[in-house]
């Protein structure tokens, strides 16, 4: 198994830092032939309940419609600060877009990056209970305990693991893994499994769309986009929003690294317009937000409702299309002269093994 690397995670704080407030490129404008007043798409993260509740009516009354970053194991969750899948549907009713937005909620530094990495071996049963098994586990993270492709859930307490099979343990300040498997046995034969990164990109999009949505979008958490991970998300998706630097404009279009500006509580609307101005009007580009709670106090950086209606009635007035993700990325694939882009869906380079 690897080893977490100190240097990965120094990486990783320097990503934790929201992508910086840019003013637009100064270079000539590879504009959007068809469209010039550009593009611009709200997108909001994480599922927050309050999107649904605030945000789905203000643009609704102007027929607006944005993109919804869902994490699919809080979609399911119960969760009240999080839709539950009704008032998902709701959304795509109205004619949003759900996309993506992980699993789990994690970073690929922090968990294994492939199915081929997940195995968790070193195991040993307990003295106090052969039921038992323990080894040491060098991830960060954990995003889900599996044995023979169904999940454990998680206990509060060492004391708790032996109530009945299927669940585990960890205790992080020592990095100990504690398993009460589905199956006992040999502990070699144990096949324990970590949730990887590439679980969080396929099972996301698998249960999303067994829930009903058409899934095409991959929004990355903390906008945390290595490389790897990028040509790793081709095999499920169309497109990705990212944190990179990507302009945003047909020339140069990365599907696989669509940008978005961060909005912050404390953003005017006159900001965030000017960046339309600046970026769509000014050259023809597709300007893309992401919010993540709006109107109240739950989620990163909650947006409030005034200002958003404000926004939306600007750029109504304005007269610039907005889009989601998924119709975005198509036109600035057909801006550029590239076919419209279908996810493989194939089988990874890695293979899926439970
Ligand atoms: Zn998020």
């Amino acid at each position: 198994m690897q080893r977490r690397s100190f240097l990965g995670l120094l990486a990783g704080a320097g990503a934790l830092a929201v992508a910086p407030f840019r003013p637009a490129l100064a270079a000539p404008p590879a504009s959007i032939p068809a469209l010039a007043k550009g593009m611009v798409s709200l997108t909001f993260d994480d599922g927050i309940e309050s999107v649904y509740k605030y945000a789905l009516p203000v643009l609704k009354r102007r027929n607006q419609i944005a993109t919804a970053g869902l994490i699919a194991s809080r979609l399911t969750s119960n969760n009240n600060d999080y839709m539950n899948v009704a008032q998902a549907k709701e959304l795509a009713a109205a004619g949003w877009e759900i996309a993506s937005h992980s699993l789990t909620h994690t970073r690929p530094i922090s968990i294994p990056k492939y199915y081929s990495q997940e195995p968790v071996t070193g195991w040993s049963v307990e003295t106090r209970n052969p039921s038992l098994y323990q080894t040491q586990y060098d991830y960060d993270i954990i995003a889900g305990i599996y044995q023979d492709g169904k999940p454990l859930v998680e206990v509060e307490k060492l004391e708790e693991l032996g109530a009945h099979p299927g669940l585990y343990y960890y205790d992080r300040p020592i990095a100990e893994l504690h398993v009460h498997p589905w199956r006992g046995g040999p502990p070699e034969d144990l096949d324990i499994r970590a949730g990887s990164y590439q679980r969080e990109l396929e099972l996301s999009h698998q249960i999303l769309t067994d829930l009903g949505f058409k899934i095409s979008t991959y929004v990355a958490p903390y906008n945390y986009w290595p490389d790897d991970m990028k040509e790793t998300s081709k095999y499920y998706y169309s497109q990705a929003c990212t944190g990179k630097d990507s302009d945003n404009r047909a020339a140069s279009f990365d599907p696989y690294a669509i940008r978005r500006f961060m909005a912050h509580e404390k953003d005017s609307t006159t900001s965030l317009i000017r960046l339309i101005q600046e970026n769509a009007l000014e050259h023809g580009g597709w300007v893309i937000f992401c919010f993540h709670g709006v109107g109240d106090s739950i989620g990163w950086e909650p947006y409030s409702v005034e200002k958003l209606d404000a926004l939306s009635a600007w750029i109504a007035q304005q007269g610039i299309p907005m889009v989601t993700v998924d119709q975005g990325a198509r036109i600035m694939r057909e801006a550029a002269g590239a076919p419209a882009r279908v996810s493989k869906n194939a089988t990874p380079a890695v293979k899926r093994r439970s």
